[in-house]
């Protein structure tokens, strides 16, 4: 496999403060024979947090982009892993709240990179305000508390962050009630405090590795992947083209050698439930 000559036994810097490297570093290993280390060093921090001390101005995979950049100029390695998320409406199903996640695969030389996304609807994204119309028992166990962890926020600043006991909840509601009269909870999004999250990114790590394993068949570059689709399968009763896809386009970023496989889902033809003229 061409892909073991590229990864197994290099080095990896995966570059995460809050324990990303749990789910990321195992795979590296057991599918690469990769060897891994966690940045300390860099204050991904500084990037943008979640909790608003920092904008981030970058796009998500522009910011995970960055943090293999400054990784590789701090630690000698071959590659670093940069990841990062973002919380909000579905980008298609827009009334539920979903996780994008997004890691990034860089090589020393900074010429090779693999990056992978997806948007999950396993997110436990909430928030709860004093004189919200639920009550805070039922927000609690719907954000999973306290296996997942919270935020307490004054009208302005936070109060307590990463609250995984009921206890310093409580405390934290009170020292809110007392100073401002009002609360919001958050749910806290850091990997590590957040199981749901943290399953996300295992999903994800999983992508990466399928896509670290496909090589180019021209040059053997791995990451060989979708890069477009032709849309225009035509339905099955009408015969006119629907939007569904009919062809994907695979195309290497070294050598920019192109393939186009046809009906990727061995389906040659589209459910008239699909087509615009007879299910208008
Ligand atoms: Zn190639
Ligand atoms: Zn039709």
């Amino acid at each position: 496999m061409a892909s073991e000559q590229y990864f197994k036994g290099k080095k990896v810097v995966i570059v995460t403060k809050h324990g990303k490297e749990m789910v990321i570093g195992p795979a590296l290993e057991e599918f690469f024979g990769m060897e891994y280390i966690v940045s300390e060093n860099i204050d991904t921090d500084l990037l943008g947090t979640f909790t608003g001390e920092v904008e981030r101005v970058l796009s998500p995979v522009e910011a995970a982009r960055q943090k293999c950049i400054l990784a590789l100029e701090e630690y000698d390695v071959d590659f670093a892993i940069g990841s990062e998320g973002s919380f909000g409406p579905h980008p298609t199903l827009y009334f539920l709240p979903a996780d994008e996640e997004f890691i990034v695969l860089m090589n020393r030389k900074k010429d090779f990179e693999i990056a992978v996304k997806m948007a999950s609807l396993q997110t436990n994204y909430a928030s709860y305000d004093m004189d919200s119309e639920s009550t805070l028992n039922s927000f609690l166990e719907q954000v999973k508390f306290p296996s997942h962890g919270l935020h307490v926020k004054g009208p302005k600043d936070y109060l307590a962050k990463g609250i995984r006991s009921q206890n310093r909840l409580n405390q934290a509601l009170q020292e809110a009630v007392d100073q401002f009269g009002t609360y919001t909870i958050e749910t806290d999004m850091r990997a590590m405090n957040n199981p749901t999250r943290m399953s996300v990114i295992q999903e994800l790590t999983g992508k990466l590795v399928e896509k670290m394993k496909s090589c180019c068949p021209s040059c053997q570059r791995p990451g060989f992947s979708p890069s477009d689709v032709i849309r225009g399968l035509v339905c099955s009763c009408c015969s006119l083209p629907t939007k569904s896809v009919k062809s994907v386009i695979y195309s290497c970023e070294g050598c920019h050698y192109t393939t186009c496989i046809d009906f990727p889902e061995s389906k040659t033809t589209e459910d008239p439930m699909f087509c615009d003229f007879c299910n208008p």
